[in-house]
Parts: C-alpha cells; sequence; structure tokens
C-alpha cells in the first residue's frame, strides 16, 4: 500500500495545496455470478487493495485531475465539462462529476489526485473505486456531507453505477460501485440487485481471500455476454407466458424450469438454470458465513463453479484448470472463477495458516500445466470507502 503521506506531500507538491485525502476499495466476488442483471443476489467482498483521492479547491475554475499510476495530468473548465467521454481514464473522475453536477451539486473548480494499487483491467474493479473515491472526494470539496440521508451509501453506489454506465459507455451492474461504498471489515456482503437491501456476513479472521489471476481474458467475452443475456431473457419469457408476475429470473423457480423448460432452446435452458441456483446458492452461502459453516460455503463455491461453467458455458480452460489445481491443496475451503468470465481471477477461501504455501503450490502448478506465470493476492475482506485521516 502507498503510504498516505507520501501521496498528500505529492499533491502537496503538484497543486500547492493539503489535499483531503478518501479511499475506496476494489472488490472480489464471492458468490453470485450473472445474477445481477436478472434482478437476484450477489455476495463480494472489499478487499485491502484500494484508490486513494486527494483532493483540494482551486480559486481558478479549473478542475486539475492527476493519476500518479499513469504520470499523467488533464486540466477541465468546472464551467463547462466535457458532455461526453473520450476514451482515456479521465473518463471515469470525469463521469463522477458530471453525474453530480446533473444531480445539482454546484461544482467548484478543484485539484483531484488519484493513485490504486489494484490492478488495473483484472477484474478487482479498479473503475469502481476510482469513481466512488472521486466521488468522496468531490462531494466534500462541493461542501456536500457524506453520508447524510440526502446522500447515503447505496445512493452514491448508484450514482458511481451511473457514471460507469452513462459517460464511460460500460455496462456494469450495481455490484462493483455498491461494495466499494458500503463494505465491511472482516465481512461479505449479500446484496439483492432488486432493491439493493444488503445483510453482512462475517468471514472468520483465520479466512484469508486468495485471488488468483489465470491471466487470460479471452475476446469471445463481449460477444459471449450478449448472447447469453439474451439466453436468459429468453427463458425468462417462456417462464412469464405462463406466469406473467415473473418478471426477471430472480422471479422463477426450479419447478419453472421443470415445468416449461421444454419450451426453450437447450442453450436458454441451461443458462436459466444457472442463473436460478446460483440465486439460491448465493444466498446460502450468506447463511454458511452467518453460521460459521465453512464446509457449506466451500461446497456451495464448488457447486457454483461447476454450474458457471457448464450450464453457462462462463469459464475458459485456464480458469477450469485454477480452480481444479486448488481442490486438493492444504486449507482450500472453497474454490471458483469470480467475475464475468471467460478468464480472469479465481477466488479461492483458504485458511490463513496455509495461504503463503498455497499461493506458492497452485502458481507453480499452474505455471507448469498452463505454462503462464499467474499473479495471486492474498486479501482479506476490508471496509468501504472512507476519509483517511
Ligand atoms: P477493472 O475495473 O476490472 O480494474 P476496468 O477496465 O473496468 O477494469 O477499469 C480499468 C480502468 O479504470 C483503467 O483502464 C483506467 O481507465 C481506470 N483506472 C483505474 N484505476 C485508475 C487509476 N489509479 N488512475 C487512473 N485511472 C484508473
Ligand atoms: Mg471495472
Amino acid at each position: 500500500m502507498h503510504d498516505p503521506a507520501v501521496f498528500r506531500s505529492e499533491h502537496l507538491a503538484r497543486f500547492q495545496a493539503e489535499p483531503t485525502v478518501f479511499a475506496a476499495p476494489g472488490r472480489v466476488n464471492l458468490i453470485g455470478e450473472h445474477t445481477d442483471y436478472a434482478e437476484g443476489f450477489v455476495m463480494p467482498a472489499a478487499i485491502n487493495f484500494a484508490t486513494l483521492a486527494g483532493i483540494s479547491p482551486r480559486s481558478d475554475g479549473k478542475i486539475a485531475i492527476y493519476s500518479e499510476n499513469y504520470g499523467e495530468e488533464r486540466y477541465f473548465e468546472a464551467a463547462d465539462l466535457p458532455a461526453k467521454a473520450s476514451r482515456h481514464w479521465t473518463d471515469y473522475p470525469l463521469g463522477v462529476v458530471a453525474i453530480l453536477a446533473g444531480e445539482g451539486l454546484a461544482i467548484p473548480g478543484f485539484s483531484l489526485s488519484v493513485w490504486g494499487d489494484i490492478p488495473l483491467g483484472s477484474g478487482l474493479s479498479s473503475s469502481a473505486s476510482v469513481e466512488v473515491a472521486t466521488a468522496l472526494a468531490v462531494l466534500e470539496v462541493s461542501g456536500a456531507s457524506y453520508p447524510s440521508s440526502a446522500m447515503t451509501g447505496p445512493m452514491l453506489a448508484r450514482l458511481c453505477q451511473r457514471a460507469e454506465n452513462e459517460f464511460v459507455g460500460a455496462n456494469c451492474g450495481i455490484m462493483d460501485q455498491f461494495i466499494s461504498a458500503n463494505g465491511a471489515k472482516d465481512h461479505a456482503l449479500l446484496l439483492d440487485c432488486r432493491d439493493l437491501s444488503f445483510r453482512l456476513a462475517p468471514i472468520p479472521a483465520n479466512v484469508a481471500l486468495v485471488i488468483a489471476n489465470t491471466m487470460v481474458k479471452h475476446s469471445v467475452a463481449g460477444g459471449e455476454y450478449t448472447t447469453r443475456r439474451a439466453e436468459v431473457e429468453a427463458a425468462c419469457a417462456v417462464i412469464a407466458s405462463h406466469r406473467p408476475e415473473v418478471r426477471f429470473l430472480r422471479d422463477a423457480t426450479v419447478q419453472d424450469l421443470n415445468r416449461w423448460g421444454s419450451e426453450m432452446t437447450p442453450n436458454s435452458l441451461k443458462r436459466a438454470r444457472h442463473v436460478i441456483t446460483e440465486n439460491l446458492r448465493t444466498v446460502a452461502a450468506a447463511d454458511a458465513l452467518a453460521k460459521g459453516d465453512l464446509a457449506e460455503l466451500g461446497r456451495l463455491m464448488a457447486e457454483a463453479h461447476a454450474s458457471y461453467s457448464k450450464d453457462f458455458e462462463g469459464s475458459c480452460a485456464e480458469a477450469d484448470t485454477m480452480v481444479a489445481l486448488a481442490q486438493d491443496l492444504p486449507g482450500l475451503i472453497g474454490a471458483r472463477l469470480t467475475g464475468g468470465g471467460f478468464g480472469g481471477c479465481t477466488i479461492n477461501l483458504v485458511e490463513q495458516s496455509e495461504a503463503q504455501d498455497f499461493v506458492e503450490a497452485l502458481g507453480g502448478r499452474y505455471a507448469a500445466q498452463v505454462g503462464i506465470v499467474p499473479q495471486i493476492h492474498i486479501c482479506h475482506a476490508s471496509g468501504g470507502a472512507h476519509r483517511l485521516e
């Protein structure tokens, strides 16, 4: 982790003003994949990788944005913000400013520096953490109080999601921004994507979140994502033709599939089976954590991976290998592919005392079998976005 004192002094040297500094974490999803757009459940945890955002007011009406990761600084006019994205990293912070301005917040000139230790673009949601850290910083410099009844954590998450959807132009769900804003130390968060209600589920202190990057992301992901969504929607339409109260697969049951699955294409039926059973597993996983039943949690993670791989066909050879190679390693509680699919990271819940050996063994096995050296991180569930004193 970057020393916040160094981050502060760099902001001061660059912009001749002391910053107020905020941190917003990245995240890993423990279970609940492709359930968000079916208005279902996800269960992420915030992790101990974060983006820092330092902010100080300016008197010249300009907005200066500097990313230490990119070593790059850009200037904008607070009174004349760009109306659209420019396919540059500044789209993320600017999108947040634009959405907050659209909500009626009077945005003054400011200098903003950001820096993060979340590996960019590897599925741990550096983008949401930039958005959430920026949002806290911009609220502060604009004189708005947070959290407050006018701006709760869930509301902030929604605004940051809108920045990514509407300004950046990335079609992401609410999970990443929600957990970055509302995560709690040593807890996972069961989120109901329908109404954004949530409950925390404790992760025992002796359990590490080991995140293993397969180092592959297959380019089919974009196109496959579109087909999967269409297949899920087609399955939902079949069920809704019999039960009109079913608006999303969140409302459907395994019994519905048994009764009307024959009216679906084989692929639609499989995708729907994944989504419907994944919702059940995700809620069950939160219950297992609440009871401290780690064996049950591990079993649910294994089922979730099999469902993601076989029914949803959202995995890939490398991710299946990473999950398989973890199975007999000492300390493993559960392993599965996490994130949007077709590559990315696996999440392994591992007994803390075995975590270091686990990382070395898994890394060695994967490198030997796949021919790629993976990046593997030992993480812990961390608190949500906050101000650094
Ligand atoms: P992920 O969210 O999984 O890390 P994304 O592609 O959604 O991957 O977001 C990564 C993008 O977010 C980067 O390409 C960059 O534009 C922006 N970003 C993330 N962290 C920073 C940072 N510290 N400074 C500037 N831009 C950042
Ligand atoms: Mg992202």
